[in-house]
């Protein structure tokens, strides 16, 4: 199993979406193991965005991501990472597919609703980034052997 990273974003906050996001992840299969909202500081912005900071519309992301607090959580399945960007859609909202939150809820390159973990090994830095050991949950999820083929597990 992987374990990935979603920001709601100040987008999905602002605009209601929260619920209408979480409830796509929930009905895909996938686990909710951890879940908290959080005002984004200056350092974990830059560390999230490591790969933007020399970007002149660093700033921009910046404040884009502190407008309010966000919901950060932790999605659980086979293959996880990938399922989660797919079901993200592209950056661009005005390109990113119908069917995708990205392309169902938003026109916009930087308020596009959620942020995905890229690859797996993001994916595990990100989830230490944004939550200590005791906030991730392990449990059993009952319906798992009707989300997955037993040859799948
Ligand atoms: N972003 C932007 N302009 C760009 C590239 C990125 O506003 O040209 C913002 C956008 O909100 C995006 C985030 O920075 O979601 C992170 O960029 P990345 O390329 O990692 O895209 P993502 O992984 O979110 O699809
Ligand atoms: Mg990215």
């Amino acid at each position: 199993m992987e374990r990935t990273l979603v920001i709601l974003k100040p987008s999905a906050i602002q605009r209601a979406l929260a619920g209408e996001v979480i409830r796509r992840f929930e009905r895909k299969g996938l686990k909710l193991c951890a879940i908290k909202m959080m005002q984004l500081s200056d350092e974990l912005i830059q560390q999230h965005y490591a790969h933007l900071v020399d970007r002149p519309f660093f700033p921009r992301i910046k404040e884009s991501m502190q407008a309010t607090p966000v919901i950060v959580c932790c999605w659980e399945g086979i293959e996880a990472v990938q399922v989660v960007r797919d079901l993200a859609g592209t950056t661009n909202g005005r390109k990113a597919a119908p069917g995708s939150i990205r392309g169902d809820f938003g026109v916009s390159v930087q308020e596009n609703i959620i942020h995905a973990s890229d690859t797996v090994e993001n994916a595990a830095i990100e989830l230490n980034r944004f939550f200590g050991a005791d906030e991730i949950f392990d449990y059993q999820q009952s319906a798992l052997n009707f989300i997955y083929a037993s040859d799948e597990l």
